[in-house]
């Protein structure tokens, strides 16, 4: 399989966390700029993989559990954890310029703001605030919560970390 390749974008290091995607152009708000690609897998083969992750990452304590699991509907998941899925580069931002939107039956990076060439694509994983703590955020901006966690539950979020800092 090849590498999936945008006009828009390009991999780069990041400076939030190992190698990120970046803008190759000035890039207009509401625009499709890379598709997230993967296998598609059941939702039993889903919770095997992420399992599975969470073993090694258990056993090796490693920064990032890399969870590349997408909801693609009710019956099947992406998992984009594959060599040709570019955007699993993508890095999380609580300030993102993209979105992941599913339309027909496929994942795309859509950007939520307009975006300015040399700028990191970001998008925020919507992680469940569940397992907040194994999941650090370093993505440095002004709305930054911490850890990466989905905007809905931000407000869960702090009174969790409220209540640890007062225990
Ligand atoms: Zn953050």
């Amino acid at each position: 399989m090849e590498k999936t390749k945008s006009i828009y974008v390009k991999e780069k290091k990041s400076k939030i966390h190992g190698t990120g995607i970046y803008a190759t152009r000035d890039i207009p708000k509401n625009t499709y700029v890379l598709e997230y690609v993967g296998e598609k897998v059941t939702k039993k083969q889903s919770d095997q993989i992420a399992q599975d992750l969470l073993d090694k990452y258990e056993k090796n304590k490693k920064k990032y559990a890399g969870v590349f699991l997408f909801t693609l509907n009710s019956r099947f998941d992406i998992n984009g954890n594959v060599k040709w899925n570019t955007a699993r580069f993508i890095n999380h931002s609580c300030d993102p310029n993209s979105e992941a939107v599913i339309d027909k039956g496929h994942i795309w990076i859509e950007t939520i703001k307009n975006v300015k060439k040399g700028d990191e694509i970001t998008y925020n994983y919507g992680y469940d605030v569940e397992n907040y703590e194994d999941h650090p955020c370093w993505c440095g901006t002004k709305k930054c919560v911490s850890y990466i966690v989905a905007e809905k539950q931000w407000t869960k979020l702090k009174k969790l970390l409220k209540k640890k800092l007062s225990k």
